[in-house]
């Protein structure tokens, strides 16, 4: 833990890679842990599968029942997201690259600026045929109402468009936003120091930007609950619950030597 410590306190371009791990503290499980919503039921994934969803009007309503009852929606950032809020208010954060959809990090304070959501937002919805983004609440107002799969209400120069509905997400299936992912690697090439949190580091091309740090020099400090599959290019890995440690690693005071 001092080894991450050091590294995290003398970076001065500090890129940030987030995954779910962060926010399982904050109630919202993650998709591949032990308790991960896909380990306890691989049937979910197919939810989270483009091609499904267009046509399946069965899969869009689970999807939007699930998202009805999601716990994010009363889930609170947690000591792990204030601990990366304060790299922002030092200066040292360079970007936080999230491949959460929960948007605690900007509930958390953060500056839009600093923040990619590399793999989109729950707190929106797009419509797939015209592009409308929707606060999701809209949305989910009309599920709550008895509409199971709540066709798009924006008027278009043919009538009501009537298109699919989704969540603001990338789901398998599709790209991510190119700019979006330019950015990102923009960023963890240049930065000083990579620090990876909560993030099996399975899910590509996300994962790839912890390498790509890597060979251009930064120092790579991996915080997660479970090893990842980057440990062995790391200069520090801590493996302990990351509400707990993390507010210790971005801390004032140097911990004790234990690693
Ligand atoms: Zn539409």
């Amino acid at each position: 833990m001092s080894m991450a410590w050091e590294i995290v306190n003398g970076g001065r371009r500090i890129v940030v890679l987030v995954g779910a791990g962060i926010s399982t503290d904050s109630g919202i499980p993650d998709f591949r842990g032990p308790q991960g919503v896909w380990t306890k039921d691989p049937s979910a994934e197919k939810l989270a599968t483009i091609d499904a969803y267009i046509r399946e009007p069965a899969v869009r309503e689970r999807a939007w029942r699930n998202r009805l009852t999601s716990p994010t929606w009363d889930a609170k950032p947690n000591p792990g997201h204030m601990a990366l809020l304060e790299l922002e208010k030092r200066g040292v954060l360079e970007l936080l690259v999230t491949q959460n959809v929960d948007g605690l990090h900007l509930i958390a304070g953060h500056d839009p600026a600093f923040v990619v959501e590399i793999h989109g937002t729950m707190r929106r919805t797009v419509c797939l045929k015209c592009g409308e983004r929707l606060p999701a609440s809209e949305v989910l107002e009309r599920v709550a109402a008895g509409e199971v799969d709540p066709p798009c209400k924006a008027v278009t120069a043919a009538g009501a468009c009537g298109g699919i509905l989704k969540s603001d997400t990338i789901s398998f299936g599709q790209d991510l936003v190119p700019e979006d992912l330019q950015r990102s690697e923009r960023a963890a090439v240049s930065c000083d120091v990579l620090l990876a949190v909560g993030s099996s580091l399975s899910v590509y091309p996300a994962a790839a930007l912890v390498p790509a740090a890597k060979r251009r020099g930064a120092r790579v400090v991996i915080v997660n609950a479970e090893p990842t599959g980057y440990d062995h290019l790391a200069d520090a890995v801590v493996n302990a619950p990351i509400s707990e440690v993390l507010p210790v690693i971005v801390g004032t005071y140097r911990p004790e030597a234990t690693d």
